[in-house]
């Protein structure tokens, strides 16, 4: 599904945070929210996931407006790091949760759910370990568990905030893979959150780059690297390189 921000705005105690934020991501594309710690990235993914108000502005789900709708009916697959696996839960038990929960008239039976959490299992690579509990996957294992669960409820938009950045480089990189190479072939939009140039230019299709609570572009890698629209872009992008 197509997904747009229409001019939003949120302030906290008076600081605007988020000032006149639009974005239109079309379906199936994969889109990096990218810029310095505090430039409001957070706060727009937590809009766009339901668990913050804006003060004005809207959002667009395939056209029809979503703003006020309660975050549990978005039906957004999230990999957050304040949403850890359950501990008492085995990794199949895990990614099938999603789906119990739905809303009844959305809420697959349970040998639809079971088989769902199978394809899934398969699509990470982990077929054998259904049974397994979080403390005994590695921290990649984890985090696959993590991104198959939003997939299960086949989400109408995924959104990750900063996925990978308690793990270590080798298991970032190999991830970063498995998850765009997932969210293609489900073929749902996607929205990431990062301060990790590496990990936007990685995973997204194009990036927005923020700064003090606006985006200064949203392009391709390529071009925000070979045409640069605004001088904070071409100092924050040559910084990192
Ligand atoms: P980023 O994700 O880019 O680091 P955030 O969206 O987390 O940026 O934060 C942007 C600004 O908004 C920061 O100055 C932060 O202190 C402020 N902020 C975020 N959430 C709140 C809140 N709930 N109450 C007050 N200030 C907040």
């Amino acid at each position: 599904m197509s997904f747009e921000v229409q001019d939003i705005t949120k302030s906290f105690g008076g600081e605007t945070v988020l000032d006149g934020v639009s974005l239109a991501v079309p379906e199936g594309e994969f889109v990096a929210l990218l810029g310095p710690s505090g430039s409001g990235k957070t706060t727009l993914l937590n809009i766009i996931a339901g668990l913050t108000a804006p003060d004005s502005g809207k959002l667009l789900l395939e056209g029809a407006e979503i703003t006020d709708l309660p975050a549990g009916q978005r039906r957004f697959g999230m990999v957050f790091q304040s949403y850890a696996l359950f501990k008492h839960m085995s990794v199949a038990d895990n990614i099938g949760f999603g789906m119990r929960v739905l809303p009844r008239n959305q809420r697959p039976g349970r040998q639809e759910r079971r088989d769902k959490v199978q394809a899934l299992l398969e699509m990470i690579e982990m077929t054998d370990l259904g049974d397994r509990y979080p403390a005994q996957l590695s921290g990649g294992q984890r985090q696959r568990v993590a991104t198959a669960r939003a997939l299960a409820i086949d989400p109408r938009l995924l959104l990750l905030d900063e996925p990978f950045s308690a793990l270590d480089a080798k298991v970032r990189q190999s991830l970063r893979a498995s998850v765009r190479d997932l969210q293609k072939r489900v073929g749902v939009a996607a929205i990431l959150v990062t301060h990790d140039q590496e990990e936007a230019w990685a995973l997204a299709d194009r990036v927005a780059v923020m700064n003090a609570g606006r985006i200064e572009q949203f392009d391709t890698p390529e071009r925000l690297r070979s045409a640069p629209a605004t001088e904070f872009v071409a100092d924050f992008i040559g910084a990192m390189q």
